[in-house]
């Protein structure tokens, strides 16, 4: 068969390992999985109430054009409803952007590293990766980046806090950087934890789109709203931006329940707020844990931590897992001697905080 040659070494997205599959090896009844960034305190109530409310026409096809929650979304940010393009998850609209624009003879710019998503579809397009590694500190190396631009440049991938080291970029950084770039050239704001972000100078976004044509930005209900399932992200840019993007997405692509969950959980800023705060709180816990244990770690601005034990990301995953907490090893994400753990409950960060204090004193003992 005539396929790409480009997508033969390519390899499906490796999710963690499922709770009962750990259960079961490890004969473990109660598993805390704090892998995949998910919002340990699920949705806000009014998700529940809307999904008894509403009528159940399974047979119909949803809307195509996602009226309801592009109107919701139009009232919330004060914008017209043709700045939003809706995705089956952020997710969606990294492939929705990189089908319209990269191509062989076409290159991308993004760091490394970073969310893999952005690689992984420009192989699948054939178009050239241009990585940049991160700073020491973990951020952008924006002025490498820019030197990594030429005039075959299509799309720069920026995700901002940084996933997996959770570290931003300033506004102060960003604006120069923005200035920049040639005018054909897309950027993409990765936003996908901007709700989580508590940094003053974190840029407004929204002011960006409006001053950089050539600016998309990306946001997804699967983090702080806590609607993963639901795979619902959007992208909000200039309107010939998504005029251009919207005809490529398929035509029913974010599901019913998608948009009727997404409109309730837009309604309770109060949930979102609460959860950014517990999840300062469960930062903080972390970080008192690495300073007494001399441990480094990036400070984040999302909600997952990455932390340096100075051995293999894998055997801390092993371990953490043996005792019933799934996290992400920094093996695959890049960083080898890392685990990135998702901020959980009080009582979950505590867990897993006695565990790895457990895992340190067995290393000292040795
Ligand atoms: C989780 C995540 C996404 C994907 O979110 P979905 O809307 O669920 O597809 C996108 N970008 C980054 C950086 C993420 O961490």
């Amino acid at each position: 068969m005539k396929w790409k040659t480009n997508i033969l070494d390519l390899k499906a997205y490796q999710p963690g390992r499922s709770t009962e599959a750990v259960k079961k090896e490890f004969g473990l009844d109660n598993i805390t999985k704090l892998a995949s960034n998910e919002n340990p305190y699920g949705y806000s109530l009014k998700v529940l109430e809307t999904l008894q409310e509403k009528p159940s026409q399974f047979a119909i096809y949803p809307d195509g054009n996602g009226s309801v929650l592009k109107e919701a979304l139009s009232r919330f940010y004060n914008l017209p409803e043709d700045r939003f393009l809706l995705g089956n998850g952020s997710d969606e609209i990294i492939g929705i952007i990189s089908r319209s624009i990269l191509r062989p003879g076409i290159n991308t710019v993004m760091a490394t590293p970073s969310f893999s998503q952005y690689k992984h579809n420009a192989i699948v397009e054939n178009a050239e990766v241009r990585e940049i590694p991160l700073t020491k500190e973990g951020d952008h190396d924006l002025n490498a980046m820019l030197e990594a631009i030429d005039e075959n440049t299509g799309v720069v991938w920026l995700c901002t806090p940084n996933n997996p080291s959770g570290v931003y970029i300033a506004e102060g950084d960003l604006i120069p950087f923005l200035e920049a770039v040639p005018k054909d050239v897309v950027v993409v704001l990765d936003e996908a934890y901007r709700e989580y972000v508590v940094a003053e100078d974190y840029p407004d976004s929204l002011q960006l789109v409006e001053k950089y044509p050539n600016v998309i930005v990306l946001h997804t209900f699967s983090k702080i709203y806590g609607l993963a399932s639901f795979r619902v992200g959007y992208a909000i840019a200039n309107e010939e931006v998504i005029a251009k993007l919207n005809p490529v997405r398929e035509p029913f692509n974010v599901n019913t329940f998608g948009q009727w969950v997404s409109v309730a959980a837009l309604e309770d800023q109060d949930f979102v707020e609460s959860c950014r705060e517990k999840n300062r709180e469960g930062l903080q816990q972390y970080y008192s844990f690495c300073e007494e244990e001399k441990l480094s770690y990036y400070p984040s601005q999302a909600n997952f931590i990455l932390i340096d034990f100075g051995i293999s990301g894998d055997d801390v995953f092993h371990y953490l897992m043996s005792k019933g907490y799934i996290v992400r090893s920094g093996v695959a994400l890049g960083f080898p001697t890392c685990v990135r753990i998702t901020v959980g409950t009080k009582e979950q960060n505590d867990g897993i905080i006695s565990e790895l204090r457990g895992l340190l004193a067995e290393k000292r003992n040795k």
